[in-house]
């Protein structure tokens, strides 16, 4: 039977999906593409904007539309979030839990062809396990290390529907580093909904820095990318491993929301902008080269002209190598939703496109400061013309010539086409 999965959202649904496809291989099913006819659609949907939830429905309405008579399976936040939803011709939903039971779910429809929904009021404290020993999907494997969020920023539904912190055993972790490294992975990126947070449901002595000087050690590991964290869990320790360890990625993705106190504030994020500018500099002295990207809503409640001024400004000091910019989306049953002052959606729409193209300002200065150096590429994609993949700093390369995919290159910068940086191989 042909299995068709299409994956919304972060890196810890690519993973979860990663994780199904394993599944779904291992009792003998094809994992087919997407686009083909199947017999059993799967879309992990995400909720974080609008956006994402109009595109979670669109996708389960052309798998419906696709094969009327495919099992259908939608899961995952934008289900969480819409518990009461009932699509017709979906024939299973769950929700954040019970993810690791999917095939046990689809074949009981299959006997019985009764609708199975599995959402639950509460969202467990324990940890689901999950476990990948081959990343087939991409050439650098990502390692879901925790789950949950408790930090309720105010704009965001995410801790509602992904529930508390929680982490993966820290052995479970090592072990499955080692087989991905061992299945012949040499980057690892550590994922999680608040990957930061690592390890403070465990023991004491367990966080991400003691997660990170284990990882370290693991032979023929080369690389070692976070996902995002916060830059408040930039701790002492860790900006002393950073220092010491060039195995972990020259790439921090540090999100920022916004570059005003008012804002932050009001956004109930745990810091301030001269807080985040002076650990940026720390972290710049000693990396001077590290890419630190991030995220910035622009048209959240109250934002006038002037601080929205002020973020832009903010971003253009910090000299950020992206922004991934994200116009305010009203989530109901966030405090934000409710907030006087909405911004219009022309004026927000305005505002992204204006950070936009800082971003590529800034995008295209950092990638030329690396003309000429020397960097190492992990090849990610590969076709008879050309390479492509991005460098520990996190710079798209192309290359003119076919490389195998997963090896890890040495190339030198010849120039700017962006996005990409043209390399060759040295
Ligand atoms: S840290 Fe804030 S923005 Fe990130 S998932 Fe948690 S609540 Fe959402």
């Amino acid at each position: 039977m042909k299995v068709g999965i299409y994956t919304l959202g972060c890196k810890v649904n690519t993973y979860e999906s990663e994780y199904i496809k394993n599944l779904f291989t291992k009792k003998g099913y094809i994992i087919s593409d997407y686009e083909d006819i199947c017999d059993i659609y799967i879309i992990n949907t995400c909720t974080v904007t609008n956006n994402s939830d109009n595109k979670s429905m669109k996708i389960i309405r052309q798998a419906i539309k696709r094969n009327k008579d495919a099992c259908i399976v939608a899961m995952g936040c934008f289900i969480e979030a819409n518990k009461n939803l009932s699509i017709e011709g979906v024939n299973i939903l769950i929700g954040n839990k019970d993810k690791s039971k999917i095939v046990e779910y689809v074949e009981e429809y299959l006997k019985t062809k009764e609708n199975i929904i599995k959402l639950y009021s509460n969202l467990d404290n324990e940890f689901e396990n999950m476990e990948i020993n081959a990343f087939e999907s991409h050439a650098r494997a990502f390692i879901k290390v925790q789950d949950g969020c408790e930090n309720f920023c105010t704009y965001c539904i995410i801790p509602y529907v992904r529930g508390k912190c929680r982490s993966k055993p820290f052995d479970l972790v090592i072990k499955e580093a080692k087989e991905l490294v061992l299945s012949g992975h040499k980057e690892l990126v550590l994922t999680g909904i608040h990957t930061g947070n690592y390890g403070r449901d465990l023991d004491k002595e367990i966080n991400l820095y003691s997660l990170l000087k284990e990882l370290v050690k693991i032979d023929n590991l080369k690389l070692i990318r976070i996902s995002s964290i916060e830059i408040t869990e930039l701790t002492d320790e860790i900006i002393e491993l950073i220092k010491n360890e060039k195995i972990i990625a020259d790439h921090l993705h540090i999100p920022l929301q916004a570059g005003t106190d008012e804002i932050l504030k009001l956004m109930n994020r745990k810091y301030d902008t001269n807080y985040y500018k002076e650990k940026i500099s720390l972290i710049r002295k000693i990396r001077p080269n590290i890419s630190i990207t991030t995220d910035v809503i622009v048209g959240f409640p109250g934002e006038t002209d002037e601080l929205f001024d002020q973020t832009y400004n903010f971003c253009k000091e910090i000299k950020f190598s992206k922004i991934h910019v994200f116009p305010y989306s009203v989530r109901t049953g966030t405090p934000a939703a409710k907030f006087k002052n909405q911004v219009p959606n022309n004026i927000k729409k305005n505002r992204a496109k204006k950070l936009i193209e800082l971003s590529e300002i800034l995008e295209k200065e950092y990638l030329t400061s690396f003309i000429d150096k020397k960097l190492e590429v992990l090849i990610e994609t590969s076709n008879t013309d050309f390479s492509t993949g991005h460098t520990s700093n996190f710079i798209q390369v192309k290359i003119n010539e076919q490389i195998k995919r997963k090896e890890l290159i040495e190339i030198e910068i010849v120039k700017e086409e962006y996005p990409y940086a043209i390399a060759k191989r040295v």
